[in-house]
C-alpha cells in the first residue's frame, strides 16, 4: 500500500480512494476533499501518519520506504505549477506542513518558501518580476528551516532582525528594501554557521527530507505531548506531512494572506468572521507579529478601525471568498475555520477545519444549523462537547457593580475572570499550584505556555487577533481571554506591566470580561448566567433523547437549588457529614465523637437531632417531592476531631472535662489506616444510636413537610461501605425500628426506601444477598475505585502521572471511571441484584457520575440515573443523550 498521496494535481486524488484523518490527518484530507470539489487548491501531497510513527520507531531509514513516491508526487506538482524543484531559473517552492488527525493548532511546525538557495533566489526575483519579494521570502525560510530543522532558538533571528531595522530606521519588516533584505540574509546565514556549527544547506533535496523528518519528530516535541495530554489524543496517531506548492500572499500589495471563520465563533452570530493582511505571509497574521485587519467591513466599522477591511481592500478576491465560506458550510454542514491566500489577486485556499467555537457560539451554531435546516437536531446534538457547557455555567460580570476600566482589547473568549497578573507561565503554574488565581499577561502566547494557560483563570494579550494563538487556544480550554490589548505595555523582565495609566507590578488584581474585551482593575463580583435562549432549546433536545435520570450530588440549600435550576431530577448523593463540619455544630459533633458512654454520646446526639432535622426540611422542601438520597454518616470520626489548643481548650470546657483527657480520647481514636478503619455502616454497627439520631432527623423532617406543606417526599436512606449482607440487613432493621416509633408518634407514615452503597468489591460479589435487604443500589464509585485499585485517591496524585506518560493505564481512574476493572464489578452487581430483585433500581455518585464516557457506560449497563455535582448536572443531561442516541 502507498502512503504517499497526491492532490490538487490533477491526477490522484485522495478523496476519492476513500482515505481519511486517519491516515492524512485533518489538514491533508480536506485539503485533498477541498481540490476534489474543484476549489483552488495549490497541488501537493500528504505522506501518512503512519510513516511518522515508522519514523519515530525506526528512524531515517525508514525513509527509504517512501523516497521513490515521493519524488514522483514531487514531480506531478511540479508538472501542475510547470516550474521545477530546484530549478534556478523558475523554481518551485513548496511548503511542508504538519497535520494531525485532530486540528492542535500551532503545536507542531510548519516550514513555508522551502526550496530557495542562493541560485533559486535569483531565479525567483527574476520569474516574479520582484527581487525585494524573492529577497523576504529566502529570510523567511532561512529563519524557519532553522528554528524547525536546526532547532535553533527563533529569537536569534528575531533579535537581529530587530537590530537591522532599527538601524535602518524603520518600525515593519515590510519596510525593509532589497539592500537590507540582502544584509538580513547574510547576517542570518552567519548565525546558522555560528549555531548549527554548518552552513546553511543549500541543496534542495536535503531541505525537503530534512523537513520531513523535523515535522515527524514535532510529534514528540514536549509542548505537542503537554498538548496531547490535555486534550486526551493518543500519542500513536502521529502526524501527516504535507508538502504543497507555495503561493504568495507577499507579492506586493495585490497579494494576502488570512484566516477566516465562517461564523464568528466566540458568539456563534451568522456572520463572517476574519482577518487578514496584505503584503504578507502565513504566520504573520496568526502570531501576531503585525497586528491584522478585519475582513469584513461591518466587523472593521463596529470595531471603528481605520485600516480596511479585504472586503473594501480586495472587493473582488473577498467575493469570492465569501462564496467559498458558503461552499464550504453546506458541503461540510459545520461552521468552517479556513486559511487562504491571495496571490496577486487570485484565491487559493490552504486549509479548512471545524472550527474551534466556544460553548455559548457551539449552542448558537447548533440552535440556527438547525433551523437552517443544514442539520437535524440528532447530529447537532451529537456534535456539541458536553464538558464544554461548563464554560456557561459559570458567573459573568454584575453590570451594576462598580468598576474602573484600565481598557480594552478584543472579545477573544467570553467569560469574566479576576486573578493576579503574572507575565510568564511558569509563575503562572508556580502560583496556580499555591492556590493563588492568576491572569497570564503575555505581549503574545506561543504553544510554549499552554501550562500556563491552562491553569490561569484568564489571559490577556497585549498583541494578536481573534485567530492569534492566545484566541484560539483560550477558547479551546474555555478560559476568558482578552487578545491585542493596544494600549497595554509589558515589561516581561521587570515583571511590571502599565495600562490606562495604571502601573500593574506582578500580583496585582485585575478583572478581564472576554465578552466585551474590557479589562478592570481588581476583582468585580459576579452574577449568575441565564439558562434561556439556546441553552434551554439544546437541554431540551438532550431531555427528549435520554433514558438515564440525572441526580445530583448535593447537600446544602444552595448546591440543591442551583442543581434544580440546571435540571436535576433528584438528589443521588447527601453526605450527611458535610453538615456537622459548620461552626455551630462541630461543638456538638465532637461531644458526640469523644464520649465515653453510650449516655453522653445521646446526650450529644440530641443537641444535633434539631439542627439536622432542619437541614432535610430544607432539602425536602426544595426538591419537592424528587428522589432524595440521604448517606448516613460515612468518614473516620476522627476527621472531625479537634487540631488547635484553642479548639481542645473549648471542647473541655463544653464537655465538663479535663484538657488532657480530651486530648487522650481524641489519640485513642487515630487509627493507622482511616480509610479502611472505623467509618461507613461499621459506625452504625459500634453506635446504633448515631445512625437512629439520622433516621429520626430524616423521617421527622419528611414528615413536616408532606404534613404541613402537603408535599410530596420521597426519602432514600443510604448506608455507606456495606460488605457484609448482615451488615445492611442489621442496620436496615434499626432504621425500620426508629421509623416505626416516630410514625407512632406521629400518627402519620410516609413512604421511605432503605439501599446501599456498592463500594467494595466484596458487596459486588455478593450483590444478589445485599440485594436481599437493600431496596436499591449507589455505586459510589469514587470508594468503589479505591478499593478495586488498591490505590488511595489522596495519594495517587505523586504517581499516577507517571503511569499516564508510560502508558501502563491511559486515563486518571479517579476521572474516568475503569471500565476494564470497576465497570465490570459495576455491571456484575447490577445483573445480581436485579436477578434477586428485579426492580432494583441503579445508579452512580461520585466524581464519575458527569463525567461523559462513564456515562456511556451507565446507559449501556442499564443503570436508572447518573448523579453528577450541580455544575455538571447540564453536562450529564447532553452525555446523556448522546449514550443513547
Ligand atoms: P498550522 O497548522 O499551524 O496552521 P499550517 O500548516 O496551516 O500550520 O501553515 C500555517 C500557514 O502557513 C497557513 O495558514 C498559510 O498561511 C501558510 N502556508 C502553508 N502552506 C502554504 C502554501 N503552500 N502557500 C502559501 N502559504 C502557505
Ligand atoms: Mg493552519
Ligand atoms: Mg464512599
Amino acid at each position: 500500500m502507498s502512503s504517499v498521496f497526491s492532490f490538487g494535481s490533477g491526477v490522484l486524488v485522495a478523496g476519492q480512494i476513500g482515505l481519511d484523518k486517519r491516515v492524512l490527518g485533518g489538514k491533508g484530507a480536506n485539503l485533498a476533499e477541498m481540490a476534489r470539489i474543484g476549489l483552488p487548491v495549490p497541488p501537493g501531497f500528504t505522506i501518512s501518519a503512519g510513516e511518522c510513527l515508522a519514523y519515530l520507531d525506526h528512524g531515517r531509514a525508514s525513509l527509504d520506504r517512501i523516497r521513490d513516491e515521493v519524488s514522483a508526487a514531487l514531480g506531478l506538482v511540479e508538472r501542475a505549477t510547470g516550474k521545477t524543484f530546484g530549478n534556478p531559473r523558475d523554481p518551485l517552492l513548496v511548503s511542508v506542513r504538519s497535520g494531525a488527525r485532530v486540528s492542535m493548532p500551532g503545536m507542531m511546525d510548519t516550514i513555508l518558501n522551502l526550496g530557495i538557495n542562493d541560485a533559486t533566489v535569483t531565479g525567483l526575483g527574476q520569474s516574479s518580476g520582484d527581487e525585494r519579494f524573492a529577497l523576504d521570502s529566502y529570510r523567511r525560510f532561512i529563519q524557519m528551516y532553522s528554528s524547525v530543522v536546526l532547532e535553533i532558538e527563533h529569537g536569534v533571528f528575531e533579535a537581529a532582525l530587530d537590530r537591522i531595522k532599527e538601524d535602518r530606521g524603520v518600525d515593519e519588516d515590510i519596510d525593509l528594501r532589497v539592500e537590507d533584505l540582502r544584509g538580513v540574509i547574510a547576517t542570518f546565514k552567519d548565525l546558522v554557521l555560528a549555531h548549527h556549527g554548518a552552513a546553511f544547506p543549500q541543496d534542495v533535496q536535503e531541505q525537503l527530507w530534512t523537513a520531513i523528518e523535523a515535522v515527524f519528530r514535532s510529534w514528540d516535541s514536549p509542548r505537542a505531548k503537554v498538548y496531547r495530554r490535555l486534550n486526551d489524543i493518543p500519542g500513536d496517531w502521529g502526524t501527516a506531512v504535507n508538502v504543497q506548492a507555495m503561493v504568495f500572499g507577499n507579492l506586493g500589495e495585490t497579494s494576502a494572506t488570512g484566516v477566516a471563520f465562517t461564523r464568528n465563533p466566540a458568539t456563534g452570530e451568522k456572520a463572517y468572521y476574519g482577518e487578514w493582511l496584505a503584503n504578507a505571509q502565513g504566520e504573520d497574521v496568526v502570531a501576531g507579529i503585525r497586528t491584522p485587519q478585519y475582513l469584513t467591513r461591518a466587523a472593521r466599522e463596529a470595531a471603528g478601525a481605520r485600516l480596511p477591511s479585504m472586503q473594501e481592500a480586495m472587493p473582488k478576491a473577498y467575493a469570492q471568498l465569501a462564496e467559498v465560506f458558503e461552499l464550504l458550510e453546506r458541503h461540510y454542514r459545520d461552521m468552517q475555520d479556513i486559511e487562504f491566500t491571495v496571490e496577486r489577486g487570485r484565491l487559493y485556499l490552504l486549509q479548512t477545519r471545524s472550527g474551534k467555537r466556544t460553548a455559548k457560539a457551539a449552542l448558537k451554531i447548533a440552535v440556527d444549523m438547525v433551523e437552517e435546516s443544514l442539520v437535524d437536531e440528532v447530529t447537532a446534538l451529537l456534535r456539541l462537547d458536553p464538558a464544554s457547557l461548563d464554560q456557561l455555567l459559570h458567573p459573568s460580570l454584575d453590570p451594576n457593580a462598580p468598576r474602573v476600566l484600565l481598557g480594552k482589547g478584543l472579545p477573544a473568549s467570553p467569560g469574566a475572570a479576576s486573578g493576579g497578573v503574572v507575565f510568564d507561565a511558569e509563575t503562572a503554574a508556580r502560583w496556580a499550584e499555591l492556590g493563588e488565581k492568576v491572569i497570564l499577561v503575555r505581549h503574545e502566547t506561543s504553544p510554549d505556555d499552554i501550562h500556563g494557560m491552562h491553569v490561569a483563570t484568564g489571559i490577556l494579550t497585549a498583541r494578536g487577533g481573534m485567530t492569534s494563538h492566545a484566541a484560539v487556544v483560550a477558547r479551546g480550554m474555555g478560559r476568558p481571554c482578552v487578545a491585542g490589548t493596544a494600549s497595554l505595555k509589558i515589561d516581561p523582565v521587570a515583571r511590571v506591566a502599565e495600562i490606562g495609566g495604571q502601573r500593574l507590578e506582578e500580583g496585582a488584581f485585575i478583572t478581564i470580561d472576554g465578552s466585551t474585551g474590557e479589562v478592570f482593575l481588581g476583582e468585580l463580583p459576579t452574577i449568575l448566567p441565564k439558562l434561556s435562549g439556546d441553552f434551554a432549546t439544546v437541554m431540551a433536545w438532550a431531555d427528549k433523547h435520554r433514558r438515564l435520570k440525572i441526580r445530583t450530588n448535593a447537600e446544602t440549600p444552595l448546591d440543591c437549588e442551583m442543581a434544580r435550576r440546571f435540571g436535576a431530577e433528584g438528589v443521588g448523593l447527601c453526605r450527611t457529614e458535610h453538615m456537622f463540619f459548620d461552626e455551630s455544630r462541630i461543638l456538638a459533633m465532637r461531644q458526640m465523637i469523644l464520649a465515653d458512654s453510650e449516655k453522653e454520646r445521646r446526650s450529644a446526639l440530641d443537641q444535633l437531632l434539631p439542627e439536622q432535622r432542619t437541614d432535610f426540611r430544607r432539602i425536602f422542601e426544595i426538591m419537592e417531592g424528587l428522589p432524595v438520597t440521604i448517606r448516613l454518616l460515612d468518614p473516620p470520626l476522627h476527621e472531625f476531631l479537634p487540631h488547635t489548643d484553642s479548639e481542645f481548650t473549648e471542647l473541655s470546657r463544653a464537655m465538663g472535662i479535663d484538657v488532657e483527657q480530651v486530648r487522650h480520647r481524641a489519640i485513642e481514636l487515630a487509627e493507622t489506616n482511616p480509610m479502611l478503619g472505623h467509618r461507613g455502616c461499621r459506625l452504625g454497627v459500634v453506635y446504633p444510636e448515631i445512625y437512629e439520631m439520622q433516621a429520626r432527623a430524616i423521617f421527622e423532617a419528611a414528615l413536616e413537610v408532606a404534613g404541613e406543606a402537603g408535599m410530596a417526599v420521597c426519602p432514600e436512606i443510604m448506608i455507606p461501605l456495606v460488605g457484609l449482607p448482615r451488615e445492611l440487613e442489621s442496620l436496615k432493621d434499626t432504621l425500620y425500628r426508629v421509623a416505626e416509633v416516630v410514625f407512632a408518634e406521629k400518627g402519620e407514615r410516609i413512604a421511605f426506601s432503605v439501599g446501599t452503597m456498592i463500594e467494595l468489591p466484596r458487596a459486588a460479589l455478593v450483590a444478589d444477598e445485599i440485594a436481599a435487604s437493600g431496596e436499591f443500589f449507589s455505586f459510589g464509585t469514587n470508594d468503589l475505585t479505591q478499593t478495586t485499585l488498591g490505590i488511595s485517591r489522596d495519594d495517587a496524585a505523586r504517581f499516577l502521572g507517571a503511569y499516564v506518560e508510560k502508558g501502563i493505564i491511559a486515563k486518571d481512574p479517579f476521572v474516568t471511571l475503569d471500565i476494564e476493572g470497576v465497570g465490570k464489578l459495576i455491571e456484575m452487581a447490577s445483573r445480581k441484584g436485579r436477578e434477586t430483585r428485579p426492580d432494583l433500581k441503579l445508579g452512580i455518585c461520585g466524581e464519575h457520575g458527569g463525567d461523559p464516557a462513564t456515562i456511556a457506560f451507565c446507559e449501556e449497563i442499564g443503570l436508572d440515573y447518573v448523579s453528577a455535582s450541580p455544575f455538571r448536572v447540564p453536562i450529564a443531561r447532553l452525555a446523556a443523550a448522546q449514550a443513547a442516541l
